[in-house]
């Protein structure tokens, strides 16, 4: 697996955009629904089992968490989205935060769009990867929980997937994970590293 994310140390949480470090150098956010596994996808990617909280009670830990591998070059998790216990006026200041992030962040170059395999392409991821492909940044869809399924069950829903995302984007790429598992993770890596170089030339 590449090394690259293994020295991501934990920078800063922000609850507002302006508390985000300064918009410099370049970064990819993790994004998905709440308990889709954002948090656990980052521990499995930095190889660092406590990095990213991993949060038993979806909702409660709505921050911008910021963590930096090499100087300048960071990884956000993003708030995650659509948990429908969250209280509506929580909801509304996330939606606010998270579209004027993805509106305005001029150092973000990709995103990482993690859904789980059993309930995948809600509205939302739709949106995202939309949005990602419209405005010219790096996307990859992770099926996470892949462990919850069989083989054959963890295939189909990768075809069914990449053909809802050709749909949308032609330059989003997709693969099954499992967090929980690291199983993956070099994928993911491999998939994820270049955009660091690709977005430098
Ligand atoms: P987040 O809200 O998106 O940050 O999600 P978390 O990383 O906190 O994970 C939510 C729950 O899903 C936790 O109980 C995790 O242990 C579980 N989880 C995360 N990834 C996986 C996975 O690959 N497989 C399984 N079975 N559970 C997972």
């Amino acid at each position: 697996m590449s090394q690259l994310f293994n020295r991501s140390q934990y920078l800063v949480s922000a609850y507002r955009y302006d508390q985000l470090p300064e918009d410099s150098g370049m970064e990819i956010a993790f994004a998905g629904r709440s308990n889709a596994g954002k948090s656990t996808t980052i521990n499995a990617l930095t190889n660092h089992k406590g990095l990213a909280k991993v949060s038993k009670t979806p909702g409660r830990t709505q921050l911008f968490n910021c963590f930096e591998f090499a100087p300048g070059q960071r990884l956000v998790d993003l708030p995650g989205y659509g948990y429908a216990k969250v209280p509506e006026k929580m909801r509304k200041h996330w939606q606010k935060e998270i579209d004027h992030y993805l509106m305005n962040r001029q150092s973000l170059i990709g995103v990482v769009i993690i859904m789980d395999i059993r309930h995948p392409m809600k509205d939302f991821d739709k949106q995202m990867i939309h949005w990602a492909h419209q405005s010219g940044l790096f996307s990859h869809v992770l099926l996470n929980k892949a462990d919850k399924l069989s083989r054959s069950q963890m295939a189909k829903a990768l075809q069914i997937t990449q053909k809802a995302i050709a749909a949308i984007s032609d330059s989003t790429t997709c693969q099954t994970f499992s967090a929980l598992r690291k199983e993956g993770a070099d994928v993911l890596s491999q998939t994820i590293a270049p955009w660091f170089q690709a977005a430098h030339d």
